[in-house]
């Protein structure tokens, strides 16, 4: 089965643990407002085959060594599960460390199997509320990701958490609360980081001439962003005695 590749950034050390190599995979049915990557929404890409995607991306092994490996981004790397199976059995069979990183907003029978044969998995919970998962992403996801986050924790699949914190929609100690109480039970969550909703990818709407809802917000204020994960950590720490 054929899949499409947007890119391919050899040396993405934010995507994981390590150096690993981000595949950034074609197409996503989200329109999150805070999108950094809309130039990945379109499914269009480059046409490839499992085989020849992982031959060149076993290329960078000798990078792997302390913790790296490929991590699939996007884009949504969920909607090509079946592409992205299939190259990671061919990435595992050479002892890869693989990952996705993604919005764990689809659930089917071919995402549970690629699940099954990940490392682990970078996920965003977005909002906290199926409302602003509507309004702000425009996708009525909010139920698949918590089954999603549910499923991972049945099956102890260890889950890096994040979230984008933005200015005037979710930066209050209320939010983070609501965030926790979703989450609070799943103990294969081995890190959950609060991410600034940052202004630099705007210039990619004007350059594609797509409408960017957030063009009057300004960049998450550092010290209040810093002041929630710390609210965060002590609810974390809290639950665990
Ligand atoms: S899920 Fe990711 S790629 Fe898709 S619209 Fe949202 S931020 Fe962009």
């Amino acid at each position: 089965m054929h899949g499409f590749v947007h890119s391919i950034e050899s040396f993405a050390t934010f995507e994981g643990r390590g150096i690993r190599t981000a595949v950034f995979m074609s197409g996503c049915p989200l329109r999150c407002a805070f999108c950094h990557n809309p130039e990945t929404w379109s499914p269009q890409g480059r046409k490839v085959l499992p085989e020849e995607l992982a031959k060149q991306l076993l290329r960078f092994k000798p990078y792997f060594s302390r913790g790296g490996g490929i991590t699939f981004s996007g884009g949504e790397p969920l909607c090509q599960a079946e592409f992205v199976l299939d190259t990671t059995t061919i990435l595992k069979a050479s002892n890869i460390n693989v990952a996705i990183d993604s919005s764990i907003s689809v659930l089917n029978e071919s995402v549970i199997s690629l699940y099954q044969s990940l490392d682990f998995v970078i996920a965003d919970l977005k909002f906290h509320s199926p409302e602003l998962y509507k309004s702000e992403c425009k996708f009525d996801c909010f139920e698949t990701v918590i089954k999603s986050l549910s499923y991972l924790h049945k099956s102890n699949i260890p889950v890096i958490l994040r979230t984008v914190i933005i200015p005037t929609i979710n930066d209050t100690i209320e939010d983070i609360n609501a965030y926790f109480d979703l989450i609070k039970d799943f103990k294969n969550i081995t890190c959950y980081e609060l991410k600034p909703f940052h202004t630099m990818g705007f210039g990619k709407y004007e350059d594609m001439r797509i409408y960017n809802p957030y063009q009057n917000l300004p960049d998450a204020d550092m010290s209040v962003v810093a002041m929630l994960q710390t609210h965060l950590n002590n609810l974390i720490k809290g639950a665990k005695h």
